[in-house]
């Protein structure tokens, strides 16, 4: 009996492949990381042939440790890192160029352009994203532009484009053998160039980038018994499994935290802090710096849409102590040193590093840190990190209330960063909000599985999924009101000290 549903999580720094009961309890998983290649100043890749082979190893690590056999899983879900850009040529599986990492500011220059030129409100209001290097149309074209002779391949049908879930899918279902080239609608939303509301590639929005439209993956919902293959009976599976969803990273968390009803939200901090508010079937237009994205599409059932705040640097800052101030060992002294000051000593640290995204979207912002005295140490650099983390998020939540009228009574988080105890305080402190935690914290991976599992009869409806939610740990709000206006002030103003700092042609 299959009793298992399967889910690569294809994350940033990471590739993990993890197994869930009926219940929704994890029963194994494997993850391995892999490099991140920085070229120079401002540009991320990753090589995606390492990243197909972690996911064979993951696989097969995941199942071994279960002491699981693949005829155990019903289905398996795909969910991985939004927006990096893989292209390759489907005859043999070579990438033409690394996978162009989500976090790359390389495109800061046809992005300027976009706006320039007027196109970026048609990108505003078609695809929902204000023109940033952020989202994948403008780093294929830049692999068009830059790599010799993909342009010409990519005519011919000789290039393809994927983000990672795709790039991942077309392997697991015969790679060069009659791979699937499909992604779903979440990840679709994050190109520039799908429009929200037909759900289909749009071809004044390909002109702007000079695509072709035969690169590109067909869109499916994030959950279908059928569209998203099988996999192949090669490795690492070495059976026919439906992948039956297919959602991107967040998205995914969104489902895993349960958030099936509008007004429902879930923030998740990893590398950066991703903040989604469930906004219906109702496609809600930001007019404060929030994107507009579909949260999930089940099936036939119409798309669901979200509003989210997305922000760049939240625990890559904690790394940033860790690898280049190196005044901590481990992302968990950070707790630990934080907790050697009552406060943040007056000092503010904005991680800017490559630009503000929301609600701020300004590629010309950098890292600063502010209101140095002399008394100040690395405890507060510790403290004003968590800090950071925590008013990022607020400036989205704060975006959130204006856009959507929601205002959160809880806030549901997820995410490496939520093992920082200190941190979560503060988060509830600075919000005035509750902060819950769930048991299961691997809420992205637990969404893939969910979708998969949804598509192939595995589980019933959501309402069944929401009754595996339970919470392992809440933070009450401890500041005063005016404790909580103070303190956002300052941080407004060291906001607005790393503004016009870098010039972008
Ligand atoms: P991703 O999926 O983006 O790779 P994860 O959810 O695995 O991210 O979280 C990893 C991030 O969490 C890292 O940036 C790391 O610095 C941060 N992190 C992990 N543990 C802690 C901790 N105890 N305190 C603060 N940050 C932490």
């Amino acid at each position: 009996m299959a009793d298992f549903v399967g889910a690569v999580d294809q994350g940033t720094t990471s590739t993990r492949f993890m197994i869930f009961d009926h219940a929704g309890n994890e029963v194994a998983k494997h993850q391995l990381e892999h490099a991140q290649i920085l070229p120079q100043s401002g540009w991320v890749e990753h090589d995606p042939v390492e990243i197909w082979e972690r996911t064979n190893s993951v696989i097969q690590n995941a199942l071994r440790h279960g002491n699981l056999s693949p005829a155990d899983l019903a289905a398996i879900g795909i969910t991985n890192q939004r927006e990096t850009t893989v292209v390759w040529d489907p005859r043999n599986g070579r990438p033409y160029y690394n996978a162009i990492v989500w976090q790359d500011t390389r495109t800061d220059s046809i992005a300027a352009a976009l706006d320039r030129s007027g196109q970026g409100d048609v990108i505003r209001r078609k695809a929902g994203l204000p023109p940033a290097t952020y989202f994948s149309g403008g780093k294929i074209q830049w692999i068009l532009e830059n790599v010799d002779g993909v342009r010409e391949a990519a005519e011919q049908g000789h290039a393809i484009f994927g983000n990672t879930d795709c790039w991942v899918l077309w392997n697991l279902t015969g790679g060069p053998d009659g791979g699937i080239h499909a992604t779903d609608v979440t990840n679709a939303s994050r190109t520039m160039l799908m429009d929200l509301e037909s759900l289909d590639w749009d071809d004044e929005l390909l002109g702007f980038f000079g695509i072709p439209r035969a690169m590109l993956p067909t869109i499916h919902s994030s959950s279908h018994p059928t569209a998203f293959g099988v996999t192949r009976t090669s490795r690492p599976l070495r059976a026919a499994i439906p992948i039956a969803g297919v959602l991107g990273d967040q998205q995914a968390a969104t489902v895993g935290q349960v958030c099936y009803a509008p007004g429902e939200a879930k923030n998740t901090y990893g590398t950066g802090n991703f903040l989604v508010l469930n906004t219906g079937t109702e496609l809600v237009r930001s007019q404060h710096g929030l994107l507009t994205t579909v949260a999930y599409r089940f099936g036939d059932e119409p798309a669901v849409y979200a509003l989210e705040g997305s922000i760049a640097v939240t625990g890559s800052a904690v790394q940033w102590l860790r690898d280049q101030m190196k005044i901590i060992t481990d992302a968990a002294e950070s707790e630990r040193l934080a907790r050697t000051v009552e406060d943040n000593g007056g000092m503010y640290f904005v991680p800017a590093f490559s630009g503000l995204f929301a609600p701020y979207w300004r590629s010309d912002a950098r890292g600063a840190i502010v209101g140095l005295a002399r008394y100040n140490d690395s405890g507060h650099l510790a403290r004003a990190t968590l800090e950071a983390i925590c008013y990022q998020s607020r400036d989205v939540v704060e975006a959130m209330e204006q856009d959507s009228g929601v205002h959160l009574d809880v806030l549901k988080v997820d995410g490496g960063v939520t093992a920082n105890d200190l941190c979560m305080q503060i988060q509830a402190d600075v919000l005035g909000v509750p902060v819950s935690r769930p048991v299961v914290a691997e809420t992205t991976a637990l969404g893939a599985a969910y979708a998969a599992g949804l598509a192939t009869g595995f589980w019933r409806d959501t309402d069944e999924l929401r009754t595996h939610w339970q919470e392992s740990k809440r933070w009450e709000p401890q500041w005063s009101e005016e404790k909580r206006a103070e303190g956002y002030e300052g941080w407004k103003k060291a906001v607005a000290r790393t503004l016009d700092w870098a010039t972008v042609e």
